[in-house]
């Protein structure tokens, strides 16, 4: 009698788990499901590839542009949702993210989302390797300026400039154990030069494993997934720092990401100097160096932004010393319109100056 009752039961658990497992497949290319379980006209859902869609959010200060290509329903809105899910997480205006929390925490243990940790050890890493160019904890001197280019724009005092520069050092931010970070009281930190990185690799991530083909673009982040249905292979078009509507090379990308930070997107004019969004984390002074745009091609969207603000900060010599001695792949370009190319570029990547 009791046998009997348990058996029933487990046949329903069993209905119940099969019935679970049916619902969550819903939407997704069906393939690999074994005959006869599902209707023949679900296993021919897989999208097509030469359906496009598009999407355009606003997200961290940015225009966020997506693009898909046999993608099945329900990707954008999941790209969407993920999109909110880091803004919430990892910006430091939003009340509760990770980074307002660890900035608030006045020398106290905070613990993060497991992606922030992630973030926050790349970012003290290639602040190392680029000698503190690239540095999180520019926050506080960040925080002095503004590059609306609107008349807001302010020109902060030296003292207070030089009272934030006293506060920049990536490495005194403890990563411990169990996703805790330790920030020493009074010092800030900021993702701008890294989170836009991180996300456009997460969304890259959802493109490859649910459509044909994708792109998606955080201002100057944009990775490609995939190729045309046609089998060309994607193009990205570095812009002119003197004319941002027109292209100054071309580079055809297969699957990676090509992102370029430039001293032309933020910023305003002050007494006949440049003062844009990129600091100099020794000086808290926007970034005076012979560079006015970097762009790394590689497969981490997040290496490659990170890298590409420090770039800036170091200068030509500096910049071409540290890509070609991680053999990463870059083009800078200077003040006076020359393109700079990491060792092999030019024979890795079909580019065309237009
Ligand atoms: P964008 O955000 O326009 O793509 P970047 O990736 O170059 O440009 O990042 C610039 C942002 O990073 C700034 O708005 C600021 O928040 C932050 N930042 C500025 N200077 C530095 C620096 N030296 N190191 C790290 N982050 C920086
Ligand atoms: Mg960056």
């Amino acid at each position: 009698m009791m046998k009997k009752q348990v058996n029933k039961w487990l046949r329903v658990i069993a209905l119940a788990l099969a019935c679970l497992m049916l619902a969550s497949c819903g939407g997704k290319p069906q393939d690999d499901a074994p005959a006869g379980i599902l209707p023949t006209a679900v296993a021919e859902e897989r999208p097509d590839p030469n359906v496009k869609t598009s999407g355009v959010g606003f997200y961290f200060d940015t225009v966020v542009t997506v693009t898909l290509w046999g993608a099945p329903e329900g990707l954008m809105d999941q790209i969407w949702a993920e999109c909110t899910r880091y803004e919430q997480m990892l910006s430091k205006t939003i009340v509760g993210s990770d980074v307002s929390r660890i900035n608030a925490a006045g020398g106290q243990p905070v613990t993060v989302h497991p992606e922030t940790w992630t973030i926050l050890y790349k970012a003290k890493e290639i602040s190392a390797l680029s000698g503190g160019a690239f540095s999180i904890t520019i926050a506080p001197a960040a925080s002095l300026w503004s590059f609306t280019g609107m008349a807001t724009n302010t020109v902060p005092t030296d003292a207070a400039r030089l009272a934030a520069v006293a506060l920049v050092d990536d490495q005194q931010i403890i990563l411990g154990d169990n996703y805790t970070v330790t920030l020493p009281a009074g010092m800030q930190i900021d993702l701008g030069g890294i989170a836009k990185g991180y996300i456009a690799d997460r969304v890259a991530e959802l493109i490859r494993g649910q459509a044909y083909a994708g792109i998606v673009s955080l201002g100057g982040n944009v990775y490609t997934v995939g190729q045309k249905p046609n089998g060309d292979p994607f193009s990205v078009g570095i812009a002119d720092p003197n004319n941002s509507s027109q292209y100054m090379a071309i580079i055809y990308t297969g699957d990676g990401t090509v992102v370029t930070s430039g001293t032309y997107e933020r910023g305003f004019s002050f007494g006949g100097v440049r003062l844009h969004h990129i600091l100099d984390p020794k000086t808290g002074w926007p970034a005076q160096t012979d560079l006015v745009s970097a762009t790394f091609v590689m497969q981490s969207s997040m290496e490659a932004d990170a890298m590409a603000t420090a770039c800036i900060v170091l200068g030509s010599e500096k910049a071409l010393e540290l890509a070609n001695s991680q053999e990463l792949d870059a083009m800078f370009i200077t003040k006076d319109g020359t393109v700079l190319f990491t060792d092999g570029f030019a024979e890795k990547y079909k580019y065309r100056t237009p």
